[in-house]
């Protein structure tokens, strides 16, 4: 296994972080002021793509299968995040990387398949650089395959800057070697059951990178241009404190009512748009809040730290049972009845294949409760008050 997962080396300005720096250019050294931080969640992303690059490694015959069976064993041992699940999960995309391969190898016998490729697009980005997690290049097209591990936001590859940027990279490193007119790329996001494919003629991908990215790039990289707040903000590490995005949610929060007592539908609408954004600008705030109260002692005017609410627990787990049986209460009465594991946690602790051989016919999805979306969302609409009636009962 490369091992360069966690270490991956990150670009002051990011293909990742790309969707919000070229809306937003001068986030890029406002970020400088906050510390970097890494969750739990993207260290589990990290061992899913170790996993990954360790399976796509034995397929295309990088490593033979007694180092495979070294390396997943040790990995297995060593790496808290493994579960059958996650194995699971990762063959998904596995799968689908090979079935790509395969298609670009029908058309070219000397197409290449390329893992953990550094891809290098300083060309339009000072120091623009990335890693691809798959590169398959042979005549005529280029894909870039890039798993996403997490399950909270879905990604699409419809006009995906990052994937974008590292088709750049790739087209860059193979463009003279082979033939390339098209690029594809997609992204597998297996815990979603989502694969999307976006593809763009390479003319038009050079005058984005040209005529966009360039420009935009050199801005970022000086601090140049305008605060832009918007959806790109939720993953800036400034997001708790720039005045840029409070400004914006501010405004937004003044509404200009038509009706000076009701609200209109269409104000409905929009407030119910605006409310997710103002939902989460309100909560990086208190969260921000809170870090800096109890970890630096800040104060905020009419604000103070105390000692949230908490519940009784025992203090021996062991003797209270003890004690309570030797009083004569019978074990119904003081334990609680066997619980079985929930839907998700069963499917990670005996992976997602053999809980659907084994228990595919005990498990039914009943509707979900009237919830609204916005339009964009790809559900159905539900048609009307009767039809959700209906189905919910
Ligand atoms: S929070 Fe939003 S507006 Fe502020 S710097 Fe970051 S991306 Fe720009």
């Amino acid at each position: 296994m490369s091992g360069a997962h966690a270490e991956r080396a990150h670009a002051l300005l990011s293909a990742s972080g790309s969707s919000r720096w070229l809306k937003c250019t001068p986030s890029v050294q406002l970020e400088q002021e906050f510390e970097e931080t890494t969750s739990e969640f993207a260290e589990e992303g990290t061992a899913a793509h170790e996993l990954s690059e360790l399976f796509l490694q034995l397929h295309f015959e990088q490593i033979n299968k007694r180092t495979f069976t070294r390396r997943l064993n040790k990995f297995k041992k060593e790496n808290e995040h493994y579960s059958e699940g996650m194995e699971e999960y990762v063959k998904t995309y596995v799968d689908v990387v090979i079935e790509r391969a395969n298609e670009s190898f029908s058309v070219a016998s000397d197409a290449q398949v390329l893992l953990e490729q550094r891809l290098d697009f300083s060309q339009w980005v000072p120091d623009g650089f990335g890693t691809g997690d798959v590169v398959i290049v042979g005549d005529g097209t280029l894909e870039v395959i890039d798993l996403k591990y997490g399950k909270g936001v879905p990604v699409s590859a419809e006009g995906n800057t990052q994937m974008r940027l590292y088709a750049l990279g790739a087209l860059n490193q193979y463009g003279i070697l082979y033939d390339i007119e098209t690029v594809r790329m997609t992204i597998v996001q297996p815990r979603l059951d989502s694969i999307s494919t976006d593809e763009i003629d390479v003319d038009e991908l050079l005058t984005w990178a040209d005529e966009i990215v360039k420009p935009k790039a050199e801005m970022a990289a000086n601090g140049d241009g305008e605060f832009c707040a918007g959806d790109h903000c939720r993953f800036c590490r400034a997001k708790h404190v720039c005045k840029a995005r409070a400004d914006a949610n501010l405004e937004m929060a003044k509404y200009d009512f038509r009706n000076p007592n009701l609200l209109t539908h269409e104000e409905i609408g929009q407030i119910l748009h605006e409310a997710e954004e103002l939902k989460r600008w309100a909560q990086d705030v208190q969260n921000y809040a809170l870090i800096q109260a109890e970890s630096h002692g800040e104060k905020f005017p009419g604000w103070k730290l105390v000692e949230g609410r908490s519940n009784r627990k025992y203090t021996d787990e062991e003797a209270v049972p003890k004690t309570l049986l030797a009083e004569g209460y019978a074990e119904e009465e003081i334990y609680k009845p066997r619980e079985i594991l929930g839907i998700s946690a069963m499917e990670k602790a005996i992976g997602k294949k053999r809980f659907k051989e084994l228990l595919s016919e005990l498990v039914i999805k009943p509707s979900g409760k009237p919830t609204l979306v916005p339009e964009s969302d790809k559900r159905p609409e539900l048609n009307s008050v009767e039809s959700a009636v209906e189905d919910f009962s």
